[in-house]
């Protein structure tokens, strides 16, 4: 790492360079990701699959070829019954099964794993992530890794010693690298009995008592366990690249026993990779993931971030910091850093050249395809909170208020109109709220000062809206409060409650205009 900033490189870029020289001049390289679809798939999981897009990206830029695979291991084993489902009794009688085998509780999906694949499947293009899923039910079910199974097999000494350095207690003698699934009652709570040196293998099983022999070259009931299981996948799919969390990678985890294992076991050498962290929640109450079933899933960030925005996130952030999603008034700040970023790349802000090209590779990075030809029309996440909540949520009436832009523009100001939406109703602070006042509401209880400013105010000030712009709008604001004699807090105070019903809201000036004058004509109409 210290060499990459040395270099001012990008990490995504560093790892690329990293991988051609590490493994060669290849045809194809491949870079690896995946997980056990047995519940929503969280933003911190969401972390390894951008990492390794970035660096696909990378390596595709300096024109190489890259087969980027996803791994659903749908062919584990379902556990436990998260507590939050439906039709719990039901589905306790499917434990130990393979997460394939288990029905989606409410009826949606064919199976219970498939509908956390698909969650995902139907979010990842959005964000221009479109890897080639393997789905590991399907490539054990035909037999696909027979070869590779043998091989664990008969490497199986070499195989228990690996693990057995980490363990506290060794694996029982008669342990083999192999799970089965009872072909009568599909549960794993069998036990293996013996291998004949060759394809066949026998076993008992636990639950219902059957006892059978299989060919695993035929069957669709046997698998390797996790650990022997990843090592096997990165010869079977030749993988050059895969990074792993922190709880794989710590020493004797499983990211380091199956570097040792495809070595030994399957002469191949393994991955490059890295170590990505956790990242934590903020602003959100709750925890990233719990045995609740309740996380923060990619479909809760796309609610308020843009897809570029999410992605600028990641590419800007290096995978080994941990850091935290944030839903609390952070988001603001978040926006006008990538607005920032945008402005740095299309030249219209200047830092200075060594941090200029760091920040036009972040923003290349967080664009969903090519960075487009001209900088979109940027309209401050802050000021659509305020235009948003002006119509009430009505992101067509904001698209509309903006003239004589074009059809692209609009989409991009609509994308992110409705995330300043669900801000505004999931997470902002309720001093960020405010509801304007329609010629149908009751007017505000006020005094004889109250009266004399708003009436003032109808006199000097909205005549004057479609002509101002925000600056000379503030002077005559402020000229009118001292017209009015009081302080300009004071002065303020009135207005705001008159239009919103609250003592303070978004600064003036900015929100009489994005209001225009007949939304305020209306609000001061019983005054
Ligand atoms: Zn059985």
């Amino acid at each position: 790492m210290e060499i990459m900033e040395e270099k001012q490189l990008h990490w995504a870029d560093y790892y690329a360079e990293k991988i051609i020289r590490e493994k060669g001049d290849k045809e194809v390289y491949v870079c690896a990701s995946g997980i056990t679809p047995s519940g929503t798939v969280h933003i911190g999981n969401f972390r390894e699959i951008i990492s390794v897009e970035l660096v696909v990206r990378a390596l595709r830029q300096k024109g190489k070829k890259v087969r980027f695979i996803y791994s659903w291991d749908d062919y584990d084993v379902f556990r436990r019954v998260p507590s939050n489902i439906k039709n719990r009794q039901i589905m306790e009688t499917y434990l130990r099964k393979p997460i394939t085998s288990v029905p989606d509780p409410e009826g949606r999906e064919e199976s219970y794993a498939r509908v956390y694949e698909k969650e995902l499947e139907e979010l990842l293009p959005l964000l221009g992530i479109e890897p080639e899923y393997i789905y590991q039910a399907n490539m054990y079910k035909s037999s696909t890794y027979a070869g590779g199974i043998k091989k664990a097999l008969e490497k199986r000494e070499t195989i228990r010693k690996i693990l057995n350095e980490h363990r506290t207690s060794p694996l029982p003698h008669d342990w083999w690298p192999l799970s089965v699934f009872c072909t009568s009652c599909q549960r794993d709570t069998t036990k293996m009995l013996n291998w004949d040196g060759e394809w066949e293998i026998t076993y008992s099983c636990n639950s219902c008592g059957n006892r059978q022999n299989l060919d695993i070259r035929k069957t669709s009931s046997v698998k390797l366990p996790w650990r022997v299981d990843w090592p096997m996948r990165w010869d079977f799919e030749d993988v050059d690249f895969e990074p792993a969390g922190k709880d794989h990678h710590s020493e004797g985890g499983s990211f380091d026993t199956a570097k040792k294992i495809v070595t030994a076991v399957y002469e191949h050498s393994p991955p490059v990779t890295f170590q990505y962290d956790f990242l934590s929640i903020k602003g959100r109450g709750g925890k990233i993931s719990s045995s609740t079933g309740d996380v923060v899933s990619l479909k809760d960030v796309l609610a308020i971030y843009q897809p570029q925005v999410i992605r600028y996130l990641f590419a800007g952030t290096r995978p080994n910091t941990e850091f935290a999603i944030s839903f609390d008034l952070d988001v603001l700040k978040i926006y006008e850093d990538y607005d920032r970023c945008e402005r740095i790349y299309f030249g219209l802000e200047k830092i200075g050249e060594k941090r200029e090209a760091k920040e036009k590779r972040i923003y290349e990075l967080s664009q969903i395809g090519e960075p487009p030809g001209r900088i979109p029309y940027q309209v401050p996440f802050r000021h659509l909170c305020n235009l948003v909540q002006i119509h009430v949520g009505d992101v067509e009436a904001v698209v509309e208020g903006f003239k004589g832009i074009v059809d692209d523009e609009k989409d991009y100001i609509r994308a992110r109109a409705r995330c300043a939406w669900n801000w505004i109703n999931l997470y902002a602070p309720d001093e960020f709220k405010f509801l304007l006042k329609g010629e149908d509401d009751k007017p505000i209880e006020t005094d004889d000062t109250g009266r004399k400013v708003l009436s003032l105010f109808k006199n000097e000030v909205i005549e004057k809206l479609d002509s101002c712009d925000d600056q000379s709008l503030s002077k005559v604001l402020f000229d009118t409060a001292r017209k009015s004699g009081l302080k300009t807090g004071d002065f303020f105070k009135y207005i705001y409650q008159a239009l919103i019903g609250k003592d303070r809201g978004p600064r003036l000036a900015n929100f009489l205009l994005a209001a225009g004058k007949e939304k305020i004509e209306k609000a001061l109409k019983h005054y």
